[in-house]
């Protein structure tokens, strides 16, 4: 059984590099380990949190409650058919190991989405996406403990309700479910996704073939174009990008004709929610100790010994600004707690 730990600090478990604790703090590795740990604990009157590498979370202080730290590993093959495989991975496998393990065994779709940082048991909360490609692509299913039926559950990809950067753990079912491990559907045969310009771009110049070659690509392009948390605390995108009604994008083209955008759903216009930042103003834009990325406004970046609050405070200056000058209301994508 899993001991619970008092007052565990966070300050390395979490990208942001805030310096808060967990009152509680616990690794179960099984689902036996994990109902120990639920037993002992009164849920209905307590706070708890669901908690993989800590890159996307905000903490704004102390959490006073138990933080969940699921530590099942293991990547299994449960399915090989003529094209296709399923694989079934552990919640505490680390994302991007996962991404290379899979492109080196031969089991192909998820390169693009390498070096995301997280776990894979974090992955369909927010249906990880990068560089054209989703989670949800190659998602099979999932299981989980479900805390309102005190019960292991298995969800399928209808159950989740996969969308852009959100899922039914992120909406309706928050807080509900904890994630135990992810099946993926992946093929054998290599379907590279080239179809966002800069990876395409390096990966003809890299003179790239293989999937594995594309991955070396996006791990460049990555590389070049984001902080790493390791050096500058940020848990990458700080906001979505918006989807706005047709005629208000249309209003804002009046004065801004050069504004990029992607058509979306019937109706919708998706705006780069890092355009709006920088053109309202934010890009590198810095107060003390905390600011906005240099190359990609859209990543807020602690320069040393912030804190949670002055992070939000920092956000919410910028969602204010973009609000004024454009009406377009910023969702946050990271997870304020
Ligand atoms: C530099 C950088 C770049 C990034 N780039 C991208 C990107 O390109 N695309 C993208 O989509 N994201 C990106 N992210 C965000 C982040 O990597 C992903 O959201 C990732 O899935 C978070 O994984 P994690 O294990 O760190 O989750 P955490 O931050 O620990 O948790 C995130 C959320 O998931 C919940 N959760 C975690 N584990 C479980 C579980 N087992 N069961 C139920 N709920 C759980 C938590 O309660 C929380 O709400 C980036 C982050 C950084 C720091």
């Amino acid at each position: 059984m899993p001991t619970m730990q008092h007052h565990f600090s966070l300050k390395n478990y979490n990208s942001f590099g805030i310096d808060v604790s967990a009152a509680l703090y616990a690794t179960p590795e099984t689902i036996e380990e994990l109902k120990g740990v639920l037993d002992q604990y009164d849920f209905t009157n307590l706070p708890y949190l669901v908690m993989g590498e800590g890159s996307n979370l905000l903490f704004k202080g102390d959490f006073e409650g138990l933080v969940l730290n699921p530590r099942m590993k293991g990547i299994e093959l449960v399915e090989d058919e003529s094209g296709q495989v399923v694989v079934r991975v552990g919640a505490a496998e680390n994302w991007d190991s996962w991404v290379e393990y899979a492109t080196r065994q031969g089991w192909f779709g998820l390169e693009n989405l390498s070096l995301i940082p997280g776990s894979v048991g974090s992955a369909p909360v927010q249906n990880i996406g990068a560089y054209g490609v989703e989670m949800k692509d190659h998602f099979a299913w999932l299981e989980a403990w479900d805390l309102q039926q005190k019960l292991p559950v298995r969800l399928n990809g209808e159950d989740c309700r996969f969308d852009y950067r959100s899922s039914i753990f992120k909406t309706n079912a928050r807080g509900r479910y904890i994630i135990t491990h992810v099946a993926f559907r992946l093929n054998k045969q290599p379907q590279l996704q080239l179809n966002y310009g800069p990876v395409k771009e390096a990966f003809t110049k890299s003179r790239g073939a293989t999937p594995m070659d594309l991955r070396n690509s996006i791990i460049k392009i990555r590389n070049q174009k984001l902080p790493d948390p390791g050096e500058f605390g940020n848990a990458g995108s700080f906001f979505k990008n918006p989807l706005v009604d047709r005629t208000i994008f249309k209003c804002i083209r009046v004065d801004y004709p050069e504004i990029p955008n992607f058509h979306d759903k019937e109706n919708c216009v998706k705006i780069p929610a890092a355009w709006l930042i920088e053109t309202a103003g934010w890009k590198g834009k810095r107060t003390g100790k905390v600011g906005t990325w240099p190359t990609q406004p859209l990543v807020i970046v602690n320069y040393g010994g912030v804190t949670g609050q002055e992070i939000l405070d920092f956000s919410e200056q910028i969602r204010h600004d973009v609000d004024k000058k454009f009406g377009v209301y910023l969702e946050r994508e990271v997870n304020v707690v």
